[in-house]
């Protein structure tokens, strides 16, 4: 899997507006924020209401934690 970093993009922060960001294809990462948008989300909604790869991912670990903590309780001997 080869990633093409591409600083010389038409893609832009949603947070700070900032140019300075790297395509990594299905998200960009602002060097300024050194946050992580995905592309599908820009232009889709408001820029002040995109959430970052980050903050997106927080919410899934939380959830996921509430899932796996079931499995990982061992059952008691017999
Ligand atoms: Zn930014």
């Amino acid at each position: 899997m080869i990633f093409m970093k591409n600083i010389n993009t038409e893609y832009y922060c949603p947070r700070c507006q900032s140019r300075d960001v790297i395509d990594y294809g299905d998200y960009i990462h602002c060097l300024n924020c050194e946050l992580d948008f995905n592309k599908e989300l820009i232009g889709q909604i408001d820029d002040e209401d995109i959430l970052s790869r980050q903050e997106l991912g927080g919410f899934t670990k939380a959830f996921e934690d509430d899932f796996e903590r079931p499995k990982k309780r061992k059952k008691p001997l017999e």
